[in-house]
């Protein structure tokens, strides 16, 4: 899968990893694809996001298969309530179980969440926007983000390393960052919405837009979010990008934009061994 992401197939089930991630042996992580799950129509076949008109029984089905894959139990999920925010969840013992059978029983208005614990399995959900994974190997702590045009430009990614900075002491240099499958700069068309608050905030904006006329831009994500970690301080070779388009590829990923709104949820986990 193009280097940085690798694609494993278990039975029907099919999902990345990050080689970098996996060579640390400190962590257990992926990224879901549609591949090996039990949901039809636009959720065929593996939907993990509850709180869709997909049925609860399908979901939690897909989510014990994938997570099963991974030698995971569903029993140790914290999912969050995502709403496009900024804001960050550290996670604990406490919050194990928060939101993996229920969508309101989700960790509310969270859209990242860091822990330094065994045994609590963090995911976000997403399908075009972007996922980030962070593993500090050094302090031993992670943390996983949901990161949309508004996540990014709110600066989740960032946001979440500082959170792993104050908590856990995390030193970014030593950070390992994935930025997985999204909407890439191919397919990622954008209006004034997104421009105004982008040139509001970013002084360098063109670098991430492609003009296609009309007022319309194609922008990237993955390297807007890049370039923020950068900032952040995370080392250029310790930042990995899947560089898979979930709109180019939409019979292997759920796409928001592709499938016109009416979509499953793709997913990353990341727990520490
Ligand atoms: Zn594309």
């Amino acid at each position: 899968m193009r280097g940085n992401f690798e694609l494993i197939k278990s039975g029907e089930l099919q999902y990345l990893t990050i080689p970098a991630f996996t060579a640390t042996g400190l962590v257990t992580h992926a990224i879901s694809t549609r591949k090996g799950g039990v949901s039809t129509g636009d959720y065929s076949t593996l939907n993990l996001g509850l709180g869709k008109n997909d049925g609860r029984k399908n979901v939690l089905e897909n989510r014990r298969r994938f997570l099963q894959a991974l030698d995971l139990d569903l029993a140790l999920l914290v999912a969050g309530r995502q709403n496009h925010g900024s804001r960050v969840a550290v996670v604990t013992e406490k919050e194990r179980g928060r939101g993996n059978c229920s969508y309101d029983k989700g960790l509310p208005g969270i859209d990242a969440m860091v822990t330094d614990r065994q045994g609590v399995v963090l995911s976000i959900y997403f399908a075009d926007c972007v996922p980030l994974l962070f593993l500090d190997p050094l302090g031993r702590a992670i943390g996983v983000a949901h990161a949309g045009w508004r996540g990014t430009l709110a600066g989740i990614g960032p946001k979440t390393l500082a959170c792993m900075q104050r908590e856990y002491g995390t030193e970014v240099p030593h950070c390992l960052a994935g930025i997985g499958p999204s909407i890439g700069p191919c397919c990622y068309e954008v209006g004034q919405q997104v421009l105004g608050p982008l040139r509001r905030f970013f002084p360098d904006w063109r670098t991430y837009v492609v003009p296609i006329g009309g007022g319309k831009y194609y922008l990237d994500l993955w390297e807007l979010n890049r370039q923020q970690l950068l900032a952040a301080g995370v080392r250029e070779k310790n930042i990995f990008i899947g560089n898979l388009c979930t709109a180019c590829n939409e019979k292997m990923f759920f796409s928001y934009r592709a499938h016109g709104g009416h979509t499953g949820s793709l997913a990353a986990v990341l727990t520490l061994k």
